[in-house]
């Protein structure tokens, strides 16, 4: 099968990876043009993308050092969401992995740490909690590898990109193509036949697969809806600029997402600079008063590299005849969770290695593609609502909050959990559980943060689905023997400082 991908940002290599590994029989090429050039902003990831790095699923040839090494990219354990309630100066920090209890039924941990512990004590209920906490990393000092995987990245996507092709093209099946997608032809069924290029040539296939972000190249002749979340989700224009390290700054080991008065600035360590932006609704500030805002707050002048202008939504179908959109031209909401590169991931990984099938005919199967257009709608729209939650902490300082606060964004889901939350404390089976989802580990850390759930009950739910309060003492005793574990765990792990250091130095030899 012939597998024509067009789009060398981080959703193009990453899906000729992933189809390289997983089909090495197919043929893949990849198509892009060096002078459309990619978004890169400064992303942060999940941990979906260690797992492309670890070679989780199967062997795409990735190395963890080397990737630091030649991209500059640094560990991520949570996120610090800072001034999204009405005191703009509290903050919390959500871990990437939740607790270590999350799949019971109550989590017990976390019921826990509601009740008793303070919010930054909490933070060592997970992994990746109490690295942060510590300012630690779980880079082994004298084996120079990685103790544990629940961490993530900030990246630089460019410098990514380029690490991705460079180990793509060291695969037999992928051929890649420097030029620019000008014509799009189909054939009388309304299936993609060939596609023509600035370089003259003209190149077939049987698969084609659109990455070229928000230029939607191939996407934009096939019949597909755009599906805004703009009600739901108004922020709809980013503001990327760089920071450099003020001397002896140590970078965070987390990405910051700071609330603002018309949406809100992200914040990416990388080893060398950190790629900031604000991202904002359009209707509440103009370019000009949101830089403004942003130098007033930051108490520097900042250079705004561009204007990036998206309307937020998903593609109706991601699938449609023989072309699959994945990345910025399938979705993007705003890089809150970092759940683009995210999905991303998640979509590449379900296309190639579940439905892609040995032949074309398989794999065009109306049922194969109706499948995996609901599995891909799901997936949006419960990130949808994961992302809204964020917005009920109820800051209302800014005519945008005001907006916010009317409710008018809250989605039926996120009503039901609000409500809920107001006698109970939510549990994992109340989250939809599948690869890619949000669910409960995330989810809880979140609504403690924005304080929608009722602390009171956390004790008294444990209490009562076990006598003597038996579960509330068994969390108690996993706090502390997780904690003494990790406590130990220290001693062979770098600090955040030191594995900045030791990268640094290693990035010198490039
Ligand atoms: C403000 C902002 C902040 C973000 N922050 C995060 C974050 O923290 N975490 C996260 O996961 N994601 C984030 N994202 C999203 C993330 O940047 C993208 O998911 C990621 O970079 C992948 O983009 P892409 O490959 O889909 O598109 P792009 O990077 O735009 O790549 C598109 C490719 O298509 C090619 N192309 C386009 N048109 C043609 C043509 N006619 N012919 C040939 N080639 C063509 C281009 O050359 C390029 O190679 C953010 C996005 C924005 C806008």
């Amino acid at each position: 099968m012939k597998i024509v991908i067009v789009g060398g940002g981080t959703a193009g290599w990453i899906s000729a990876l992933i189809a390289s590994a997983r089909h090495p029989k197919h043929n893949i090429t990849v198509i892009e043009s060096s002078k459309i050039g990619i978004v890169g902003v400064g992303e942060g990831t999940t941990a979906l993308f260690t797992g492309i790095l670890i070679n989780v699923a199967t062997n795409f040839g990735c190395d963890q050092n080397e990737f630091i090494k030649e991209t500059g990219a640094t560990l991520k354990y949570a996120i610090k969401h800072k001034g999204w309630t009405n005191n703009i100066d509290d903050y919390y920090i959500g871990p990437l992995d939740g607790t270590t209890t999350s799949k019971y039924v109550p989590d017990i941990m976390f019921n826990y740490g509601l009740d008793k512990l303070s919010r930054q004590d909490m933070l060592k209920l997970s992994r990746c909690g109490h690295w942060s906490y510590h300012g630690s990393s779980n880079f082994n000092k004298h084996t120079k590898q990685f103790m544990h995987i629940n961490h993530a990245y900030h990246i630089d996507a460019h410098l990514t990109g380029q690490y991705f092709k460079k180990i793509c093209l060291q695969r037999q099946n992928i051929k890649h193509i420097d030029s620019e997608v000008l014509d799009v032809s189909l054939n009388e069924q309304g299936f993609i036949k060939d596609l023509g290029l600035s370089n003259g040539q003209t190149v077939d296939g049987d698969l084609f697969v659109d990455c070229s972000g928000f230029n939607r190249v191939i996407m934009k002749h096939l019949p597909s809806k755009w599906v805004s979340y703009k009600d739901n989700l108004p922020l709809n224009t980013g503001m990327p600029f760089h920071l450099k390290y003020k001397q002896d700054e140590v970078p965070e080991p987390y990405t910051t997402a700071w609330a603002q008065k018309a949406g809100w600035m992200w914040q990416t360590p990388l080893m060398d600079r950190k790629g900031c932006g604000y991202v904002y609704c359009d209707a509440y500030t103009t370019p000009d008063k949101a830089q403004e805002e942003i130098e007033t707050i930051l108490g520097q002048e900042i250079d705004p590299i561009k204007t990036i202008k998206f309307d937020p939504g998903r593609q109706e179908s991601t699938w449609i005849k023989n072309c699959v959109t994945i990345g910025l031209s399938s979705a993007f909401f705003e890089p809150l969770e970092a759940l683009s590169i995210h999905s991303t991931i998640v979509q590449a990984n379900t296309l190639f290695f579940e439905y892609v099938k040995p032949t074309i005919n398989n794999t065009i199967n109306e049922g194969n593609i109706a499948i995996y257009n609901k599995r891909t709608r799901k997936l949006y729209e419960d990130l949808k609502d994961f992302l809204v939650m964020h917005y009920m902490g109820g800051r209302e300082d800014s005519e945008f909050w005001k907006y916010i606060k009317t409710g008018v964004t809250k989605t039926e889901f996120v009503k039901e959990l609000l409500e809920m939350a107001k006698t109970n404390i939510p549990t994992i089976n109340d989250f939809p559980q599948y690869q890619g989802s949000a669910g409960w580990p995330l989810y809880s850390y979140v609504m403690e943060g924005i304080n929608v759930i009722n602390k009171d009950i956390a004790g008294a739910e444990l209490d009562a689905v076990c006598d003597e309060g038996i579960l509330y003492e068994i969390a108690q005793q996993s706090y502390y023997e997780n904690n003494k574990q990790w406590d130990q765990e220290l001693l062979h792990e770098f600090t955040y400082k030191e594995f900045i250091e030791y990268f640094r130095e290693l990035r010198l030899e490039i």
